[in-house]
């Protein structure tokens, strides 16, 4: 099928020419008739498929111009990372129709946002929490809302989100048109679907949990943390092959560990994003990654959610996911758009348990390939991996990065900051090169304990 038998208006098109896209994606094709039926819609597509465009083609198809005040339409997306590129494909997309698009989130001036709302809005697309604030404060009136759309929709129902997506329910108009996409689905949404929408209309592309074809995935069993830095450092120091790499950690305490064992080598080239860091840092470094200005780009899982960079050449995966879904959403930032990608896993033997887990999710295999000779096994072990007796940790997949509320995200530039140098760097950087004679002192102490 081509764009030209999709019934997309003039400026449509010309816009889609402009961007060079000559046929609908799957998910594009067949969502286009359903959105515009005005039907509740729910809409599974692999990552990387286009479903931004899946939803947004048949709603600017039908937005008629209007110079009233309200917004029509509300787009909730879970980062504000990800307000800013959906925006971003709207102006792409609207570049030839009168559509005015706002994004909104949290950690930001609300005032400055507040302005823009009175200048009258078509289009609101915005995080959950700030959304909410705004509609509260009365600012943004919800009541003329006639589409709302949730995107990546099943990470919206984790811890924090859901309370969020419950209250705005409540203040937008009951007789709505609900647009739900995501390339997962999970018992929480088909929930969320039984308990809010009227018998919505299922578009699904691929089962959910089908990888692409066009993503090369690899792994390594690995036994510990400190082995995995040393690979890491081995594949990334070949700067050809590894041209733009993404490398993704379940925790940000973990990424902090993880950054302070590259920049010694890599620092140039490299960024880390996650909750605690601040806006600025967060755009900066995503803007940087994506024009190639670094190499690596270092992220918890939520970060990059949806994020759709230019041609990633390598999605890593430092550590196993716990939740399957996770590893689709991180190997779908490569070989996005049909693009050639590759993936790495990186397993220990604790992880082999979750990696059979998404092994069975995608009905695939993952290859395993054995660790190159030059690489170095350390005996050193993180504080995580000595035994312990407290195992407490969450195993919620959102709870450690979001903490909804101002004083979570509101973290000072100077807070947040990497710490660079000083002597706990230098320490490390000891410690890790000569770990096999050394040993882990903590540790041995710890053991001669027991
Ligand atoms: P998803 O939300 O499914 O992960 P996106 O909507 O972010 O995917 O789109 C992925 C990439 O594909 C974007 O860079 C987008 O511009 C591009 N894209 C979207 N539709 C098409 C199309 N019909 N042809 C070619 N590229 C497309
Ligand atoms: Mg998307």
């Amino acid at each position: 099928m081509t764009f030209k038998e999709l019934d997309l208006s003039n400026q449509l098109q010309y816009a889609i020419d402009d961007l060079g896209f000559e046929n609908p994606t799957p998910i594009q094709e067949q969502a286009f008739s359903v959105v515009r039926s005005g039907k509740d819609v729910v809409g599974i597509a692999q990552t990387g498929t286009g479903k931004t465009l899946a939803y947004m083609l048949p709603i600017l198809r039908d937005l008629k111009f209007s110079k009233q005040q309200h917004p029509r339409i509300l787009i909730l997306v879970p980062t504000r990372e990800l307000v800013l590129q959906v925006v971003e494909q709207i102006e792409q997309i609207s570049k030839y129709i009168n559509t005015r698009v706002l994004g909104v989130y949290g950690g930001t001036n609300i005032n400055t946002q507040k302005q823009s709302i009175l200048q009258g809005q078509d289009i609101i697309v915005a995080t959950p929490g700030r959304l909410y604030d705004l509609a509260l404060s009365n600012a943004l009136k919800m009541k003329s809302i006639q589409k709302l759309v949730i995107d990546e929709v099943d990470v919206m129902l984790d811890l924090g989100f859901r309370f969020q997506l419950m209250n705005i329910f409540d203040v937008i108009p009951e007789r709505r048109q609900n647009i739900l996409f995501s390339a997962t689905m999970t018992e929480d949404v088909d929930a969320l679907i039984d308990d809010f929408f009227k018998n919505p209309e299922k578009i699904s592309v691929a089962v959910s949990g089908t990888p692409l074809d066009n993503i090369e995935q690899v792994s390594y069993n690995i036994p510990n943390f400190f082995t995995k830095v040393n690979l890491l450092h081995h594949l990334l120091k070949d700067k050809k092959t590894f041209n733009k790499v993404l490398i993704f950690v379940g925790f940000k305490r973990t990424a902090d560990l993880l950054f302070k064992h590259l920049e010694e080598v890599f620092n140039d080239e490299m960024c880390v994003i996650h909750s605690n860091k601040t806006q600025n840092y967060r755009i900066r470094s995503i803007r940087q990654f994506d024009e190639g200005k670094n190499r690596i780009l270092l992220a918890t899982d939520v970060m990059a959610r949806g994020l759709d960079f230019d041609e990633v050449s390598h999605v890593i995966n430092f550590d196993t996911p716990d939740f399957p879904e996770n590893y689709m959403h991180r190997i779908g930032r490569t070989g996005r758009a049909e693009k050639a990608g590759k993936t790495i896993l990186f397993s220990t033997e604790k992880e082999q348990e979750v990696k059979v887990g998404i092994e069975t999710l995608m009905n695939y295999e993952i290859p395993v390939l054995e660790l190159p000779e030059e690489v170095e096994v350390a005996t050193m072990l993180t504080e995580d991996e000595r035994p312990r007796e407290d195992q407490g940790i969450s195993k919620n997949r959102t709870s450690l990065e979001y903490v909804p509320g101002p004083a979570f995200h509101e973290k000072s530039e100077k807070n947040s900051q990497v710490n660079r140098g000083g002597s706990y760097r230098r320490e490390i950087a000891k410690k890790y090169k000569k770990p096999k004679t050394r040993g882990d002192k903590n540790y041995n102490k710890h053991n001669k304990k027991k």
